[in-house]
Order: C-alpha cells, then structure tokens, then sequence
C-alpha cells in the first residue's frame, strides 16, 4: 500500500489498513517521545537476515526510560526482540522488578513501517505492566517519514489474558476485563474482540 493512500484515509481507516490494528487512540506526550526514542533506537537494531530493524523504547515509574533493538542470529530462534531486549536492560540496571513498575512502551521500525509487540513480548511487558499501560504503536509513516498515524492502545487490548504462574484460570481473565471496562469507556462489550490486532501479521519474515 503506498504512503499516500494511508493519509487519505481517516486516521482510524488509516491505522487498520496499515497495520492490522481496529482500535487506538493519538498518542499523548509520552507515546510520542517513547516513540521517538524507540525510533532512533531502530537505527542499531542487527537484522540482517530479516532486514526488518526494530526500536523499542519503554518508561519506569521511576522515570527512567530505556530502549532496545531486535537482535537477530544465524540460529534463528536465539534472535531476541527489541521490546524483551528494552526489558532487559531495564531490570539489569534495577529499574524494573522488585515492585518497581512499567509505564509505557514503544515500538518502532527504522522505515517507519507498521510494527507493534509479538505475541510473546507482550507476555513479556504484561510481567512488569498493569494491563492499561500504553502501547504506541507504528502505523505508517507519511511520504516524508514522519510518524503520521502513530496510535496507542492500552496492554490489554493486545493481550487479554496474559499467562500468571499459579493463576491461569478463568477468574483471573474476568479481572483483566474488569480493568478494561473501568479505564475504557469508548468501547462497546461486543466490539471488545475486534480490537484484537494482528501486530505482526505479513510484516515479520
Ligand atoms: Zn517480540
């Protein structure tokens, strides 16, 4: 899909024909400078066997940021993610653990290209995040490389039910769904699956 396609659209159609994604909002101050943070972080991602260069850039409350970028490997699988590897570096430097909370996360590509968090990041920043912190989300980029439709959407609407050690049930799902009706109410019950993206979806090699 060309560029100019994607900024005729409107900004909701725009973010769904670029990325895959139903939902999401403008981002506030923080989305855009995290996004912008994970952008020039994109810059050293080492892709080169799928040259798909990814920046993550995430905020602690403490007011710490930290980024990181996707670091691939011959033996595929031993390849890490840019927002695993923003985690990371976050806990080594002892922002993140011991009670010490994520606030936000965001995700770029060094072509401006659509990208949000794989299936297993997101199980990853849900460990250190409640489910309604922000996620800034690339959804394309206009001709001149600006973050033109760059949208956030809440944890939990990309991860519904994330994995708890011990507490995997049906109860702890309806808790996360608790907390989605009391921080969205610009949502409809019965549009809640639709915001279920496919973040990577013809985008990943
Ligand atoms: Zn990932």
């Amino acid at each position: 899909m060309a560029d100019d396609e994607v900024m005729g659209a409107a900004p909701d159609e725009a973010a769904r024909s670029a990325s895959g994604l139903v939902a999401g909002r403008e981002p506030d101050e923080e989305g855009r400078r995290l996004w912008l943070q994970a952008r020039a972080a994109a810059t050293n991602a080492y892709a080169p066997y799928s040259g798909l260069r990814v920046g993550a850039a995430l905020s602690t409350a403490g007011g710490a940021t930290f980024s990181g970028v996707n670091v691939e490997n011959a033996a595929y699988p031993a390849g890490l993610c840019a927002e695993r590897a923003a985690l990371a570096g976050a806990v080594a430097a002892g922002a993140l653990g011991a009670g010490q909370r994520l606030t936000a996360v965001a995700v770029a590509r060094v072509d401006d290209g659509p990208i949000g968090p794989c299936g297993l990041c997101l199980q990853a920043l849900a460990e250190f995040g409640d489910p309604d912190i922000i996620v800034a989300v690339s959804a394309g980029a206009d001709a001149a490389g600006a973050p033109a439709v760059l949208r956030v959407v809440a944890l939990h609407e990309l991860l519904r039910a994330p994995f708890r050690l011990g507490a995997h049930t049906a109860h702890d799902t309806h808790v996360v769904d608790e907390r989605h009706d009391a921080h969205d109410t610009t949502d409809t019950p019965d549009t809640a699956d639709a915001h279920v993206p496919a973040p990577d979806e013809g985008e990943r090699p």
